[in-house]
């Protein structure tokens, strides 16, 4: 591997006026370094040697975090070489060559720092001679470096003429162009036309001949700089045309003076931007506010259109996307909802008009969308239910008809029991499928005012207590037919009754009101009469269930 001294050499980095750059490494330190070697062509001018090493060791000196750090000096084979620290990025001449201009804010940024460095190194006394954006690096986290201190001078030194000419003519002051003594002005002018770039991406002092730009230097004014590139209240104009002035003495004299007016342009232009941002996320907070009141209200595209116009100001706030996504799903919530309300709706009149079938297709489709919504399910069951308890309550009905106390008539002359939805609430026992036949009847009568007069014995010796006889008579018909389930008799005494006893039939009680229960349990709710009974009287009770319909049930069965 070629080396330089030490140095192993990585590769070449580039040539300038006073020789090669290469990318090098230095074993010992462990660490990456740029040498420059100075080129046959510069090694021929006089005195060059011992100025060289002067300069570097002076340059060497300076320590400031935007200037090149220089490590050491030496001589490879007679050539004398600086060691470097070597800095990745890019430099600024790069950068403007590039098409997308950079913030304002950006440029001043750099503007300063190069300032900074430069005015630390004149206070020292040394000169650069030779700024220009070549010689400015910006680092990957955005440091600024000026590199090229190797060429620097003590202020003092009366080196200059030889090296004065090194270089490109644009970046030049009037009096270095003039072969005048130069100071430490000399790079403030070099630095206004560096700024004057910087602003504008134009040179001050343009032209195509080296001559022709030596001319404008030394006796024209700068080209007029661009307003709309540099904020007008900033100040920025003077600044740079300060900079650019022929004399040095009209000049600034530091360069530390500009970078505080630099700075303290920067701040102002950065708490404007503050008060821009809070007044724009002012406007967000409100904007999201007003979408989220929308959404509250129901009012879905509202809110979505507010929360849109908010997003303008700032598509990638993610409350904003959030709010949308919540709006959107509201909006569907509310259809699914208002689909559920208007099937429920359906199917509640499709139960009141018996459409039961309809009513079942119809919850079946709610339940889908909403498998718990406690309604639909309640209406699919008892239409379901009403359904089964129809077809059973007919059949039970057709079996009474054939077998129950009107046996005897024909079939086809009784009428036919409606279909009821809604199953009996009463929980009444249920008559027996085939109603008993007379003969069991009678014994089950038997049977029963044994038992109630066993009953009444049983009272009568723990209570002495007299039964009063029976003396009047109660005929019960009800259409199309009853059982007597509850007979409740003066001083609420509950009477022993055959759970048998069905309409039509007679009821022997002794004087007194009653109140009688009288259910079918194809009627649900039973027929509840109250009879004043009177000695030696009958009295009919003539009721019909509500919803039976004589005509229809009769036609039916025709
Ligand atoms: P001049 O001699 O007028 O300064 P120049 O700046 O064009 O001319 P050089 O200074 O020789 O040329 O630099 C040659 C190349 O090496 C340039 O691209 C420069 O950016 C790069 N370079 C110089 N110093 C360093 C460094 N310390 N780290 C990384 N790259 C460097
Ligand atoms: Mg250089």
């Amino acid at each position: 591997m070629a080396k330089i001294g030490k140095y192993e050499i990585i590769e070449e980095l580039g040539r300038g006026g006073m020789g090669v750059v290469y990318k090098a490494y230095d074993a010992l330190m462990e660490r990456e370094v740029a040498i420059k070697v100075i080129s046959d062509g510069v090694l021929a001018l006089p005195e060059i040697k011992s100025r060289f090493y002067r300069e570097a060791r002076t340059a060497g000196k300076l320590s400031h975090e935007n200037i090149t750090v220089i490590y050491d000096v030496s001589e490879d084979e007679g050539r004398p070489y600086i060691v470097m620290e070597y800095l990745a990025g890019a430099d600024l001449g790069a950068i403007l060559d590039r098409s997308e201009p950079l913030p304002l804010q950006q440029k001043l940024e750099y503007a300063i720092q190069i300032c900074r460095g430069l005015a630390f190194s004149h206070s020292r006394g040394i000169i650069h001679r030779d700024i220009k954006p070549g010689n400015i690096r910006i680092t990957g986290d955005g440091k600024v470096k000026i590199m090229d201190f190797g060429i620097a001078k003590p202020e003092s030194s009366n080196l200059t003429r030889t090296g004065a000419l090194i270089g490109t003519p644009f970046y030049m002051s009037p009096e270095q162009i003039q072969g005048k003594k130069v100071d430490t002005r000399s790079d403030i002018f070099s630095f206004g036309v560096l700024f004057f770039e910087l602003l504008t991406g134009k040179k001050p002092f343009p032209g195509s001949e080296p001559t022709s730009v030596m001319y404008k230097i030394v006796h024209e004014e700068p080209e007029q700089i661009d307003e709309h590139l540099i904020d007008r209240r900033t100040g920025l104009r003077d600044i740079v045309l300060k900079t650019l002035e022929k004399d040095p003495d009209r000049r600034y004299q530091d360069l530390s003076e500009v970078a505080d007016a630099l700075g303290h342009i920067l701040a102002e232009m950065r708490s404007a931007d503050r008060k821009k941002v809070l007044e724009l996320k002012q406007k967000i907070d409100r904007l999201i506010a007003e979408s989220r009141a929308f959404l509250s209200a129901g009012k879905f595209k509202k809110a979505l259109e507010t929360a849109e116009r908010a997003a303008k100001f700032d598509p990638a706030n993610t409350e904003i996307g959030r709010l949308s996504i919540e709006i959107r799903k509201a909006e569907e919530e509310a259809a699914r909802k208002a689909f559920v309300e208007s099937r429920l709706q359906d199917a509640r009149r499709g139960y009141a008009a018996k459409k039961y079938e309809n009513v079942i297709a119809l919850t079946k489709q709610i339940l889908e969308s909403d498998p718990n919504n406690t309604e639909a399910q309640r209406l699919n069951r008892q239409a379901q239910d009403a359904i089964t308890y129809a077809k059973t309550g007919e059949e039970q009905y057709a079996e009474t008809m054939l077998a129950g106390p009107v046996a005897g008539k024909r079939r086809e002359e009784q009428p036919a029991p409606q279909r009821k939805p809604t199953p009996p609430p009463q929980p009444v026992e249920l008559p027996k499928k085939t109603p008993p036949s007379p003969a069991r009847r009678k014994t089950l009568a038997i049977v029963a005012v044994v038992v109630l007069l066993a009953g009444l014995g049983i009272s009568y010796r723990l209570f002495l207590y007299t039964p009063p006889v029976p003396t009047g008579f109660v005929m019960l018909n009800v259409r199309p037919w009853a059982q007597v389930t509850r007979v409740v008799g003066p001083g609420d005494t509950e009477l022993p009754i055959d759970q048998n006893t069905m309409t039509p039939c007679r009821l022997a009680l002794p004087a007194g009101s009653y109140t009688i229960h009288l259910a079918n349990p194809a009627f649900g709710k039973p027929i509840v009469v109250t009879v004043d009974v009177k000695d030696a009287q009958m009295h009919e009770v003539k009721e019909k269930f509500a919803g039976f319909d004589i005509e229809q049930a009769v036609a039916k069965f025709q």
